[in-house]
């Protein structure tokens, strides 16, 4: 049975009976019984934030793992949130690896937002019994009451957009629903997202090949279809002559980006031909001097770079940017991008071009938040 879990210092729990109310495997309280309480502070109009939170790639940890340790995973988890929550919040397990954490009374930015960030911080730390390796990473989108919806569906309707907003974001982070960003946002469950990311792969293939010798137009189209899908601030071509085919998201703060010298980008890549900066400060500031003064000068928080090259000839570089904050690249990220650099590169060599030979792109703004 489910450790004693006290929530007495909360109204609506005093001497309420708990005893059908727990989840079986992590002793926080089950789906029907935060939801039940969401419904009773919706009702009374009893102000609050409400955290959904989702384990980043948890498949992985029970495929690699296996179920058994899939669940201590989960107990651990769901022990790291009730410390956490240090009696001020309500915690509860949705389904499967996701979590709901109501504070009630808090709505102000700045608070949802400390907290946020503190559970970013902090999930990381976990030591996991028998695993002592594996560090996991949640994402969260946070809606808060009554400022956002009115009812407790439409509460965690908006709350699943910010959630979803910020897997797209690259997970490891939280998202503050805001409804001038978020509100447009329509949501995927799992199966539509597997399907989309098929999808893209194959807009991805067709895009580039459509346009016979116009590698321009084949490029251009590419990275709008990209950013209006992933979330980052910018994705361009780095030949060794300068930026072209710059795509700036729409919604993206930074408006200008500069050239960035392929061969202080050279010595970054990996022998897989890319490298995934989630964090460019913590480069090396002696060796990475020069660089990462462009990162600073540009805003630039994290990078994606994949190399265009085919049958031994280098050709430049496709690059994302992301300002502001950090950004965990996804394997699966990675490997679209690494794939349209390679078709990139091919196209170069059997049209017998270079980078520097395709004509400049004006730089121009896409993406939607669909
Ligand atoms: P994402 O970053 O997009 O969240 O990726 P994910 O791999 O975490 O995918 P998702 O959240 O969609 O899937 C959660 C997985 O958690 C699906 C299922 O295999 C697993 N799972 C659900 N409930 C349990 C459980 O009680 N125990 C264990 N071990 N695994 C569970
Ligand atoms: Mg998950």
């Amino acid at each position: 049975m489910a450790k004693a879990y006290s929530l007495n210092q909360f109204e609506y729990f005093k001497d309420r009976d708990l005893s059908h109310s727990l989840d079986s495997l992590t002793g926080i309280l089950n789906r029907e019984a935060i939801f039940n309480y969401l419904e009773y502070l919706t009702t009374n109009k009893k102000t609050c934030s409400f955290f959904l939170v989702d384990v980043d790639n948890f498949k992985n940890v029970n495929d690699t793992y296996g179920h058994m340790v899939g669940d201590v995973v989960i107990k651990q988890v769901a022990d790291f949130f009730v410390k956490m929550s240090g009696g001020k919040g309500v915690v509860g397990r949705y389904g499967g690896d996701e979590f709901i954490f109501i504070f009630e009374d808090v709505e102000e930015y700045k608070d949802v937002w400390k907290i946020g960030h503190d559970i970013n911080m902090s999930i990381g730390g976990i030591v996991f019994e028998g695993i002592p390796n594996l560090a996991i990473t949640v994402s969260m989108g946070i809606a808060r009451f009554p400022l956002n919806a009115q009812t407790s569906k439409d509460l965690m309707l908006v709350a699943d957009k910010a959630l979803y907003r910020a897997k797209m974001k690259g997970r490891n982070c939280f998202i503050i629903y805001l409804p001038e960003k978020h509100a447009n946002i329509s949501l995927k469950r799992d199966r539509d997202k597997q399907l989309t990311q098929m999808q893209l792969c194959h807009t991805m293939f067709s895009n580039l090949t459509a346009y016979g010798e116009d590698i321009s137009l084949a490029i251009s189209t590419v990275f709008k279809s990209f950013i209006s899908y992933y979330m980052f601030d910018h994705m361009c071509i780095e030949a060794p002559n300068g930026l072209n085919h710059s795509v700036i998201f729409t919604l993206s703060d930074q408006k200008r980006f500069e050239h960035i010298s392929t061969d202080l980008i050279d010595a970054l890549i990996n022998s897989a031909g890319y490298v995934a900066l989630s964090n460019v400060s913590s480069l090396d500031e002696e060796t990475f001097d020069e660089i990462k003064k462009k990162y600073e000068e540009q805003n630039i928080k994290s990078e994606l770079y994949c190399k265009i090259a085919a049958y031994g000839v280098d050709y430049g570089y496709i690059r994302i940017d992301t300002c502001n904050t950090n950004r965990l690249w996804q394997n699966n990220e990675i490997a679209l991008v690494m794939t349209a650099a390679n078709v990139i590169g091919l196209l170069l060599h059997y049209q017998n071009k270079t980078l520097e030979s395709l004509p400049l792109v004006a730089q121009t703004e896409a993406g939607s938040v669909e």
